[in-house]
């Protein structure tokens, strides 16, 4: 059988290795080397998957949870390492069960793919895929699939779309596969950037810009939904970013009203800060309020914390009043912030929404619509968080799109 792939990135050099075993199996891709975006996975290192049960795994998948469940059983983290380590590849995992190849190096993870594990495999690089036909108008079963491209056009038997999402389009991916999927009738759901920075209006954020702060909860409410992240963030130049931020914008990328607090102090109760705050108070009595503030926050956030609950940086904190420090100790517990929306998708890690999960088989990645036509990876409707997830559902829908086939 002669077969089309796609995209050469995770999933389409994952799939095309998988069935050259035993078809003859092409790979487009628009770029002159694959892998485009594995190479910027992980900063350069390449968070292959993460090593957990498959019921673990599925609490950190955004979408499509129900959908993945199959191919992630069938083809799990420990089948992934496993993978890796035969063709070479030594790994080794991290804090939060984060897979790295042990040589850092997310070009090592390319060159396994593409010269052991793709060995069989034709590749037709520099060469846009335009579109997708059937041969014949009547859609006959055993009709071919036209496949034109820059390079000219190809007949195949069966095409796998695995054109990646819309978000950081340099690497290649800017949601072609989508426009194939539509041509075949699909639905595509409406695409929201997802693990992205949140844009900030306030006024402080460019003074806070690259200030990080560590043990803090930032606190969401998005549509009513109330949900809290906790961990690590920071200041950007025209919003927040970092661990717990990216996190919350996947959850709260299709909401109408969002917003946006940090707690502080998420290890103390409201009276438990107050208790702190009135010892603090009496071990300072003469000295001005900001350099007590500045025992709990980092001095630039101190500066502007004092700006924002309305006290003078250099009253003395034998002056404040007991409802101007319940005020502090509310801020420290809810500081809020005006959320201003995502930042754009192209800068998101991830696309969120694509090809509808209604439309294709979750055991083969066939197309109910078109037989012989299947889709793969990121262009579909599924996004999970950081933490290498992304990437093993690049992976297990590979796999059991290449298993049924
Ligand atoms: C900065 C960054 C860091 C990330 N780090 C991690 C990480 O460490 N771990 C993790 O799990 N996930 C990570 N991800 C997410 C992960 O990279 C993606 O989920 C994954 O690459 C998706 O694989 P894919 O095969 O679906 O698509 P892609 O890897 O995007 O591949 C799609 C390919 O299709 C090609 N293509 C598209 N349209 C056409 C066309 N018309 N003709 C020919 N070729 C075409 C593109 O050139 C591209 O090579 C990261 C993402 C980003 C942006």
């Amino acid at each position: 059988m002669r077969i089309a792939v796609i995209g050469a990135g995770a999933s389409g050099l994952f799939v095309a290795g998988l069935l050259a075993q035993e078809h003859e199996v092409v790979v487009f891709d628009k770029n002159e080397k694959v892998g485009k975006k594995l190479y910027i996975t992980g900063k350069g290192r390449c968070n292959i998957t993460n090593l957990t049960e498959t019921e673990e795994f599925l609490k950190n998948v955004v979408r499509g949870e129900k959908f993945l469940r199959s191919s992630l059983s069938a083809f799990s983290s420990y089948d992934c390492v496993d993978f890796f380590e035969g063709l070479g590849l030594k790994t080794k995992v991290e804090r939060g069960n984060r897979v790295f190849p042990q040589s850092d190096k997310s070009s090592d993870v390319i060159k396994v793919l593409k010269e052991r594990h793709c060995k069989n495999v034709e590749f037709l690089l520099d060469n846009e895929v335009f579109s997708v036909e059937k041969q014949e108008e009547s859609l006959q079963e055993n009709s071919k699939f036209v496949v034109k491209s820059r390079l000219g056009q190809f007949e195949f038997d069966k095409v796998i779309v695995a054109t990646g999402g819309v978000s950081y389009k340099a690497t290649g991916s800017d949601g072609s596969g989508y426009k194939i999927a539509k041509k075949f009738g699909h639905f595509v759901e409406p695409l929201v950037p997802a693990l992205c920075a949140l844009k900030i209006s306030d006024w402080f954020v460019g003074l806070l810009q690259g200030v990080s702060l560590k043990n803090v909860e930032l606190k969401v409410d998005s549509d009513g939904k109330k949900k809290g992240f906790f961990g690590e963030m920071l200041f950007t130049d025209e919003g927040i970013s970092g661990p717990i931020v990216l996190t919350a914008s996947s959850f709260i990328n299709r909401a109408q009203n969002v917003e946006v607090a940090i707690d502080f102090k998420p290890a103390l109760s409201n009276e438990q800060l107050d208790l702190r705050l009135l010892r603090d108070f009496e071990e300072n009595r003469n000295k001005e309020i900001k350099s007590v503030v500045r025992g709990l926050l980092p001095k630039a956030v101190a500066e502007v914390f004092v700006k924002v609950v309305g006290l003078d940086e250099n009253q003395k904190v034998n002056s404040i009043t007991k409802q101007e420090r319940l005020n502090i100790v509310n801020n420290l517990k809810n500081f809020k912030l005006s959320y201003g929306g995502l930042y754009d998708i192209n800068s998101a890690i991830i696309t969120s929404g694509g090809v509808s999960l209604k439309e294709i088989n979750p055991k083969t990645f066939e197309s109910k619509l078109q037989s012989g036509l299947y889709f793969v990876g990121e262009v579909l409707d599924v996004d999970a968080l950081t933490g290498g997830f992304n990437l093993q559902i690049a992976w297990a829908t590979a796999f059991s799109c290449a298993r049924n086939i």
